[in-house]
């Protein structure tokens, strides 16, 4: 009987979170989670007519390649810290994600690379912005946050900064991808047929605003109850003028706070940081009482689309409550709770147990 009323409880609570009209996804969860660790790959237009199976596989195995590290990580005690760097890594080292090694191009054909990371446990924080030698901008992030008296870092500095830190540097060729290239060239040509483009960025436009694909964060619960959030990013398609989205930027792109929630953003960020998506999630629970769920819905469902941005965020809270809210029609992403169980989505009413 007892054992009814459990799975009555879980079958109903899981109901009562998915709201697949706000793209809302909680995953179903016991009381509490001694660890969790969710992760998402960027949000967007990203629909299945568009997609070949190989893709889809490619990308899901991929997601899951990545949360397995972390997961290992916290199951064997280890940091929440430890576990987002080292999950990010493995996205950072795709070619299939805006991050690292799959960074989208500059107006200036080159890769700029934007990351933080923040500890819910001591509130302290590392991003970098602009970065074009550092194979993985999130260890950068994660130095600064560690290593130096600062919170953010950009530019030549940070890179140099990389390089006394004895982080791996690679030439910016490494970054090269021929698809991430192909793309910037598509939107120039476009570029060029617009008439007046004197002071207008050509990734306003609509059609084109979605190139930005893949940018990678993770938010991740500890044994020890310490949540950390963390974010990379290659930006935007044809960023130019040193343009710095939301990713490096805390309680826009990432926010972590022990007494609330970890969360990471994704999505067009020059609305994530007139919202301070973020941070206004872990704000809402902090002042208002609300759930995670409750405050993620308000700030993307509301405010984020009240503004007229785009995309989600994936968050973890305190008691290990894991929520996936996007406005777009997708967003790579995969959770793993203490259990083991593995959820990867990439639609968005779409969610699988491998
Ligand atoms: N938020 C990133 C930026 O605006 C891009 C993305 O998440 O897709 O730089």
């Amino acid at each position: 009987m007892k054992k009814l009323i459990l799975l009555t409880t879980i079958v109903l609570s899981f109901n009562a979170c998915k709201n697949s009209e706000n793209n809302t996804e909680e995953v179903p969860q016991l009381p509490k989670q001694e660890f969790a660790i969710i992760i998402h790959g960027g949000a967007g237009t990203i629909l299945k007519k568009n997609m070949t199976p190989e893709k889809e596989a490619a990308y899901k195995s991929k997601l899951e390649e990545a949360i397995r590290v972390g997961y290992n990580i916290l199951k064997n005690g280890g940091t929440s810290l430890e576990a987002v760097t080292k999950t990010i890594n493995v996205m950072e080292d795709s070619p299939l994600f805006n991050a690292g090694k799959g960074a989208v191009f500059t107006h200036e054909e080159t890769n700029e690379h934007d990351a933080s990371i923040m500890d819910g446990k001591t509130l302290n924080a590392g991003a970098s912005a602009g970065t074009t030698t550092v194979k993985n901008p999130i260890d950068l992030a994660r130095a600064i946050m560690d290593n130096s008296p600062h919170v953010m870092l950009s530019g030549k500095g940070a890179d140099t900064f990389a390089k006394e830190q004895g982080l791996q540097m690679v030439d910016p060729s490494y970054f090269h991808t021929d698809t991430r290239f192909k793309a910037l060239q598509k939107i120039k040509n476009q570029e060029k047929t617009e008439l007046d483009h004197d002071t207008k960025v050509s990734f306003y436009d609509d059609t084109i605003q979605d190139s930005k694909f893949g940018t990678v964060g993770c938010a991740a619960l500890d044994k020890d109850g310490n949540l950390t959030a963390g974010t990379s990013t290659g930006g935007m398609t044809n960023k130019r003028w040193g343009r710095i989205g939301d990713s490096p930027i805390i309680g826009a792109g990432t926010y972590a706070n022990n007494a609330t929630c970890a969360v990471s953003s994704t999505g067009w960020g020059e609305y994530f940081i007139r919202g301070m998506v973020a941070y206004d999630i872990s704000a809402l629970m902090e002042y208002k009482g609300l759930s995670l769920k409750e405050a993620s819905k308000e700030v993307v469902q509301n405010k984020l689309s009240n503004l007229g941005g785009t995309g989600g965020i994936v968050a973890v809270d305190k008691n290990g409550n894991m929520v996936a809210e996007f406005n777009t029609a997708g967003m790579y992403r995969a959770t793993m709770d203490d259990k083991g169980n593995l959820v990867i989505g990439i639609y968005e009413d779409e969610e699988e147990k491998p």
